[in-house]
């Protein structure tokens, strides 16, 4: 087993590619920013898992589209992207995201939106792809600081996922996670660094993160519900950057 690992950490040539988990929303944008910044060449990957809203799927189309069209350079770089039916496994674990339930804390303090296994689920399915595709890094917004406590966002379960995988596939598979230890107010901040008001401003207004697929009304923070958990993150998010003196 061993050997594996050797072999890995010999290689010392940074890779060019990446497959990104993208799915139109505020952590995925930031971090597709910061693939494109990186890396040659960037294809997405986004799944089908019986959300509620079609409007998740439809946001990561037109933020894709955007991105392409802020920076000449990251329109070579962005390459295909994959939309992986995954409407059984979502069935399985229904829950909050997935069913017509209240969001709500079960009695192991996990909220009710908390799909058991889905990052596991995804980097898996993904990691398919990637080794199909030549991709050596997968890179995913999976973020151990503000979030609501999903215990396949931590970073300790994704070191092991990547080992799993690199034994599994007995290839190296890197999980990258640029946002695991920024807040929302620091993800803005590294939006504005990589890209710019033009970018925060395509973030904030493209991308959609509310649970209930609400984009009615647009707020100061971007389109939402204004009360589901994620909204609520995103508004304190966007607040806490601008008193942390942001000029968007
Ligand atoms: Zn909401």
């Amino acid at each position: 087993m061993s050997w594996l690992y050797t072999g890995a950490m010999s290689l010392n040539v940074t890779p060019s590619s990446a497959l990104l988990l993208f799915s139109g929303g505020q952590d995925s944008a930031s971090c597709l920013a910061w693939a494109l910044n990186r890396y040659d060449r960037v294809e997405t990957i986004g799944f089908e898992y019986g959300q509620r809203h079609e409007v998740e799927m439809r946001a990561r189309l037109d933020v894709r589209r955007r991105m392409a069209a802020l920076d000449p350079e990251w329109a070579r770089r962005l390459g295909d992207d994959h939309v992986v039916d995954l409407t059984g496994y979502g069935m399985l674990a229904e829950s909050a995201l997935t069913a017509d339930r209240a969001i709500e804390m079960d009695t192991s303090g996990l909220p009710s939106t908390f799909v058991p296994g889905r990052n596991l689920v995804f980097l898996t399915v993904a990691s398919a792809l990637a080794y199909r595709r030549g991709h050596s890094v997968m890179v995913g917004g999976m973020c151990e600081t503000d979030f609501s406590g999903y215990p396949d966002c931590r970073r300790e379960t994704l070191d092991a996922l990547q080992a799993s995988l690199t034994l599994g596939l007995e290839c190296e598979m890197t999980i990258e996670t640029p946002l695991m230890a920024l807040t929302k107010a620091q993800t803005w901040e590294l939006a504005q660094a990589l890209g710019g008001d033009r970018l925060v401003e395509l973030i904030r207004i493209y991308t959609h993160t509310c649970y209930r697929g609400d984009r009615d009304a647009l707020h100061v923070w971007g389109y939402g519900c204004g009360d589901c958990p994620a909204c609520e993150l995103r508004e304190a998010g966007w607040h806490a950057w601008q008193s942390m003196g942001a000029n968007p």
